[in-house]
């Protein structure tokens, strides 16, 4: 099962550091790029161990719950087509379970705003308060503060 997680009209990725819960954004090239093998926190300047949004967690639960529901209904489908002729059993699937309704990602959160880090050359989204008192370079780790 794959999940598509949207970018921004900039190419960005919304992610969510599970240490300290705040949310900054990065290319989604970046991600898939086997230049940076880690992503740091711009906040807390450390590597969480994931960087999924509760959002995306929260449709990938969905949509599994969605599958297997589908699937355990097609086992009874099949066995109410194997067992229709027969005497002794009479089982029927009966409805279709309803699908579980799975919302759009949205690649909110747009008060992020762009920071250069000169250290690697690249640029991540992130809160605009952190990019006045300093952050944390999602690239390399290393303490940046732009003004
Ligand atoms: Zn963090
Ligand atoms: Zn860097």
């Amino acid at each position: 099962m794959e999940i598509k997680i949207p970018c921004d009209d900039d190419g960005y990725v919304l992610l969510q550091c599970h240490l300290c819960g705040e949310y900054f954004k990065v290319r989604g090239s970046d991600i898939n790029s086997d230049d940076f093998y880690q992503i740091w926190c711009p906040y807390c300047g450390l590597i969480s161990d994931s960087y999924v949004t509760s959002e995306v967690i929260d449709v990938a639960l969905k949509s599994a719950t969605n599958t297997a529901m589908e699937e355990i209904y097609n086992v009874f489908k099949d066995f109410e087509k194997k067992t229709r002729n027969n005497k002794f059993i009479n089982f029927k699937a009966g409805k279709k379970p309803k699908q579980i309704f799975i919302p759009p990602i949205q690649s909110k959160i747009d008060k992020l705003e762009t920071c250069n880090y000169e250290c690697c050359k690249n640029q991540a989204k992130i809160m605009p308060l952190s990019k006045y008192i300093g952050s944390y370079c999602p690239f390399c780790g290393g303490r940046y503060d732009e003004l």
